[in-house]
């Protein structure tokens, strides 16, 4: 048995679990969170912070961890469709740019932001299973790493142990929205590929590419093909990957012109909403929700569960609300601020070539700085695809007119 019983125990500690467990423990709860890794460690995931995310990490107080790495700030977004590159500033009113720190960098700041908090945090820690009475989860068994087995027990547990996670795989939540996978992405790390504070993307027929700089005057260059390619493609990563870049003949020449400084990681992901809390337990970050990552999402999604979720809980945990309640409203606000973006990524991560009506919109676009500014926005999860879509928006940028978009009026902050 472990020694005491906790409000919370928090499984996972990376952009989900240690912002959640930091969050409840700044209210004053008693917090255990662990993790089978160490840090800091990388996992696999490239890591653009849209805005939006960045406003979070300014709002706990914990920006200047990022900007003090000398991690370079990214303040345009330029998305190269061949015939012409939309162009566009990304940021809102609390955050005017992105950055790409390296998740060495980044998961260490939160997890030292939790201890710092007060959570007691446990690396090298492994979940094996949740311990459940009467149908309720009370706590989990594991194990350290001198493998000896620990029961600790809770009146919540949370699952922020990523898409693979141990705490939803027991307790089997009902699961909505799913998709197979789309796309297999593969990343590697450049030096001498100046960005200047871009991050530049490119769309291609079967093909999609990104760059992006990040800390030690790095620069992530991320791409991908359709997950049917998977197989075939992978008997020759860095061949195939080089030739996609050729799509693009002038960013390849730059990245060839550079050197590689790392090898190339790959993966591809499952779609799914997954309903993110029952008796005892909740879910939070890729754990409850998660989809490709061409859109890159999931760290600022992930900021938004802790946020969302620890405030649910303290309502319900200080007896304010009733669990289900409040949890409720923890899963309907996540659904509703997502699902236009989930099914714009499933859009993008097919790779196909856009439909004659969004050709034709996108075409508008360029060269329309506001409405440029906008789609940058929306791509940045600053703006809804919903509103940047929506009728009237769509119907002022085909007439081309120097009315205000849907942005400017509501001041570009919508999440
Ligand atoms: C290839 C790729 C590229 C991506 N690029 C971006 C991007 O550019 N921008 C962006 O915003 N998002 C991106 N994402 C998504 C992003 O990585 C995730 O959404 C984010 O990491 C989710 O954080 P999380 O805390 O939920 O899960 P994770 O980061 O996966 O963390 C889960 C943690 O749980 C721990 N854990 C798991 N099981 C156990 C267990 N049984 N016991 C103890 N600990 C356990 C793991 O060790 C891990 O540390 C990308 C994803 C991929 C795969």
């Amino acid at each position: 048995m472990g020694s005491k019983p906790y409000d919370v125990i928090v499984v996972g500690a990376r952009c989900a679990g240690a912002p959640t467990a930091m969050l409840l423990a700044r209210k004053g709860y008693e917090v255990l969170a662990v993790d089978r890794a160490t840090f800091p460690s990388d996992t696999i995931s490239t890591h653009l912070v849209h805005p939006p995310g960045i406003a979070s990490l300014d709002r706990w107080g914990l920006l200047d961890g990022v900007t003090s790495t000398g991690c370079p700030p990214i303040d345009t977004y330029a998305f190269d469709f061949g015939p012409f590159t939309i162009s566009g500033a990304p940021g809102m009113a609390e955050a005017p740019v992105a950055y790409g720190p390296r998740r060495t960098v980044l998961d260490k700041l939160l997890v030292d932001a939790a201890a710092e908090a007060g959570v007691e945090v446990r690396e090298a820690f492994t979940v094996e299973d949740v311990v459940t009475e009467d149908g309720r989860v009370t706590g989990v068994r594991g194990h350290g790493s001198g493998g000896r087995p620990v029961t600790e027990r809770a009146r919540v547990v949370i699952g922020a142990d990523g898409r693979h996670s141990r705490v939803a795989r027991a307790v089997r939540p009902a699961q909505y929205h799913d998709k197979p996978p789309l796309l297999a992405g593969y990343y590697t790390y450049w030096s001498g590929l100046p960005m200047n504070g871009r991050f530049e993307t490119y769309i291609r027929p079967d093909r999609g590419f990104a760059a992006w700089p990040t800390n030690d005057d790095l620069t992530l260059v991320v791409g991908g093909w359709p997950v049917a390619e998977f197989e075939a493609n992978k008997k020759d990563i860095e061949g195939n990957w080089l030739k996609m870049l050729d799509l693009a003949p002038e960013f390849a020449e730059r990245v060839r012109e550079s050197t590689r400084e790392a090898r190339f990681v790959g993966t591809f992901v499952e779609n799914y909403f997954r309903r993110p809390y029952g008796a005892g337990w909740a879910l939070v970050g890729d754990a409850g929700y998660n989809k490709d990552f061409i859109t890159a999402q999931g760290i600022h999604d992930a900021f938004r569960d802790a946020e969302l979720c620890a405030t649910a809980l303290d309502q319900a945990l200080s007896g304010a609300r009733a669990f289900d309640d409040a949890m409720g409203d923890y899963q309907s606000a996540r659904d509703e601020q997502v699902l236009p973006m989930y099914e714009l990524t499933l859009e993008f991560a097919a790779l196909e070539p856009p439909p004659p009506d969004l050709q034709r919109l996108l075409a508008a676009v360029h060269g329309n700085q506001d409405a440029m500014d906008a789609f940058a926005r929306m791509n940045a999860g600053v703006l809804s695809p919903a509103e940047f879509f929506a009728e009237d928006n769509v119907r002022r940028i085909l007439a081309g007119t120097p009315e205000p978009t849907v942005d400017q009026v509501t001041g570009g902050h919508h999440s």
